[in-house]
């Protein structure tokens, strides 16, 4: 017999609830104004491995409030319940830094300061700078980036010279040139 299609549906917790709580345990409700939070909150697509989890803030964040927490489904998913916690814990640790003090700060004092104050306060979770949750696949060293169609593709290892094939196909029958030459990034494994 079959099972019933929906129970292999993966469902994901809704995480603006665990945002709203952790807003009051640890940040004093300050990364809400009025009922509104101010850094959206949202699952990841399939394709975030190498990380737990982001903050960003800028023009190109698709969100009301130009800032936005991003945690990771293909890592996350089928961790329990802390794991969420801690992850979003930590980057609303670096949205509260950035929107509410107003610093420029990675894992810097702020940010290890009000780390140790939320893991002396509850046992439920603990924030770290780094995470060490099991990555669903090996992490790629670098990260290339076409100049010109801006794809991204990873590599374990730093390929010089290389450059990206659909575009030379595209606009230069085949050949390689300098114009289509990838610029590589190292990936960073911290989130
Ligand atoms: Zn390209
Ligand atoms: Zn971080």
């Amino acid at each position: 017999m079959k099972g019933h299609p929906l129970i292999k549906l993966m469902s994901l917790v809704p995480l603006l609830p665990i945002f709203h709580k952790l807003n009051r345990e640890n940040f004093d409700n300050s990364l809400v104004k009025g009922s509104q939070s101010i850094v959206s909150v949202r699952w990841s697509d399939g394709r975030l491995r190498n990380t737990a989890g982001f903050y960003q803030r800028g023009p190109r964040v698709n969100s009301p409030y130009g800032s936005e927490i991003v945690l990771s489904r293909p890592v996350l998913k089928n961790l329990p319940q802390s794991a969420v916690e801690s992850t979003l814990c930590h980057e609303m640790i670096h949205a509260w830094i950035d929107l509410v003090l107003g610093v420029k700060e990675a894992h810097g004092p702020n940010f290890r300061a009000r780390m140790a104050v939320i893991n002396s306060s509850q046992d439920r979770f603990q924030v770290s700078i780094r995470h060490n949750f099991p990555l669903p696949k090996k992490t790629p060293k670098w990260v290339a980036i076409c100049p010109i169609c801006e794809r991204n593709s990873f590599y374990n290892r730093l390929v010089r010279g290389a450059a990206c094939k659909s575009c030379c196909d595209k606009l230069h029958d085949g050949k390689w040139h300098a114009s289509c030459l990838l610029t590589y990034h190292t990936v960073s494994k911290e989130y």
